[in-house]
């Protein structure tokens, strides 16, 4: 006889149960957005998924609607090893079976005998990401090698922008809004209004897939209309195209409505099928097995305090209009107006804008890295602890003194310029870093590298960083003017 299973909102999709019949206990608990101020679109997308699963297993589930989670608690049960350290412990602490954790490309313990071998040596992504290829046998050739004759086609994935305003291709796939949907959406306006819940962000139309129908349909259209285009200007940003040629799957693969595996495949399928080009498939299947997979694992490696890193004692509360996400529309500076705009309107912004745009200026202002890593998570609807404690703590701020990426992601205007179309409407000048119109990213760059010299200098691939600032003959006054500039909005 089997188990019955309890299924965390983040674990929905078949390959959390043994087998279709199996009984499921679902729990919807109030408590986790009475503690914090999550994006009303996220609060939204977590609870109509989770009552879309309940329904969808009608007499097969037991549904809870509780305060808490320690109300529904009972009888024999077994769990998928939760995405968090905290979800981890709790569940340790019940008496439940807990499993190994299901839905990514290697299981943890793969990954930690993977890191062992590698005998003290950096972890390298790359490394990584071509064994997953190897494992699932993931775009290679009958005799292992890979399609193509190459594991990696980024150098043809960093176009910059086309001169035009859109992409030009076709729209995402829509979900449609149900009754689920007009439930969910009365229950937060009640919880907002009567009991004092708040959220930030706008709400509007459900964007992303929450049921594993939806997800597969969302795959196919993805695949097979829009996956050729993602390759080339997966880098770049259009200020009128938010979408782009991007996947919109991280939310249903963040739900585990989907494997990552049957994502790759699916993929490959399409390039294969000569629906899509081996550049842009390749690129995507990084991002899906390889980037995400290993984001997951080094969560897991780095151990619970990895979080608390603060290798550049970056310790500046974040602003209220930062926070907020521009409520005001006050932001000035295109690029960050524009990404805000969207996590406010979407809770979404592509990988681009997340990490040259909103990272860059919490690392070039110094914010705090736990603040930061919690308002990525709040904010965004595919947000999770596992997901945004490496890629803000490792990628975006570099406060793990390198322990995941080499350099620090710390760009000034004219990277900005170059990969996107903001700056011509833009008051600021990119190439100015003194004055009325200086670029704040421009300047805020040389601020951010003078700051932290002592840390960052020595490091071999900042040296030429390092060159340039020496050759600027008014860097005291730049210096100055941003010790001026304070934490009004820019
Ligand atoms: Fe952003 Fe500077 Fe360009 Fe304005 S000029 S859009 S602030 S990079």
């Amino acid at each position: 006889k089997v188990d019955r299973r309890w299924l965390f909102a983040d674990q929905l999709g078949p390959h959390f149960l043994d087998e279709p019949g199996q009984p499921v206990l679902l729990i919807e608990s109030q408590q986790v957005f009475r503690r914090r101020r999550f994006h009303r679109r996220k609060a939204h997308l977590v609870l109509s998924a989770l009552r879309h699963r309940a329904a969808e297993l009608g007499d097969q589930a037991e549904f809870r609607q509780t305060s808490s989670y320690t109300e529904g608690l009972e009888g024999k049960l077994s769990v998928c090893a939760p995405t968090t350290y905290a979800a981890r412990r709790f569940v340790e602490e019940l008496e439940v079976d807990v499993l190994p954790s299901r839905g990514y490309a290697i299981e943890e313990v793969k990954f930690a005998g993977w890191a062992e071998r590698r005998q003290g040596r950096k972890l390298v992504m790359e490394d990584f990401y071509r064994d997953v290829r190897k494992h699932h046998r993931l775009l290679l050739e009958g005799d292992g090698e890979p399609v193509g004759g190459r594991w990696n086609y980024d150098q043809d994935n960093r176009e910059p922008p086309p001169k035009k305003p859109t992409l030009g291709v076709g729209a995402p796939w829509w979900p449609e809004e149900d009754e689920i949907d007009e439930q969910v959406r009365a229950d937060l306006d009640r919880w907002e209004q009567d009991e004092g819940v708040q959220f930030v962000g706008e709400d509007g139309p459900r964007r992303f897939a929450v049921t594993r129908d939806e997800a597969l349909q969302a795959l196919e259209s993805f695949v097979t209309t829009r996956l050729h285009d993602f390759g080339p200007y997966e880098d770049a940003i259009l200020a009128d195209d938010r979408w782009m040629a991007h996947s919109l799957l991280s939310v249903p693969l963040n739900l585990g409505l989907l494997h990552p595996v049957e994502v790759a495949q699916r993929a490959e399928q399409a390039y294969r099928d000569g629906d899509a080009g081996l550049a842009s498939t390749e690129g995507f299947i990084r991002q899906v097995v390889g980037w995400r997979d290993y984001v997951w694992h080094v969560y897991w490696h780095f151990g619970d305090d990895y979080r608390r890193r603060n290798q550049l004692k970056a310790r500046r509360k974040l602003p209220q209009w930062f926070a907020e996400l521009d409520p005001d529309g006050e932001v000035e500076a295109k690029c960050l107006s524009n990404a805000l705009a969207s996590v406010r309107e979407d809770g979404w912004a592509h990988h681009i804008p997340r990490l040259m745009v909103l990272g860059n200026w919490a690392l070039q202002r110094g914010y705090d890295p736990v603040a930061v890593t919690d308002w990525f998570h709040r904010s965004f609807v595919d947000g999770y602890d596992w997901v945004m404690v490496p890629n803000v703590v490792g990628m975006a701020l570099h406060a793990d003194g390198g322990a995941m990426m080499t350099k620090p992601y710390a760009a000034g205007g004219a990277y900005i310029n170059r990969m996107s179309n903001h700056c011509g409407g833009c008051r600021y000048d990119p190439k100015k870093r003194l004055g009325e119109d200086a670029c704040p990213f421009t300047a805020g760059y040389w601020a951010f590298l003078d700051r932290n010299r002592e840390q960052l200098s020595g490091n071999h691939r900042m040296s030429r960083a390092y060159a340039g600032m020496g050759r600027l003959k008014d860097l005291e006054a730049v210096l100055e003017q941003e010790r001026h500039r304070g934490a009004s909005p820019p």
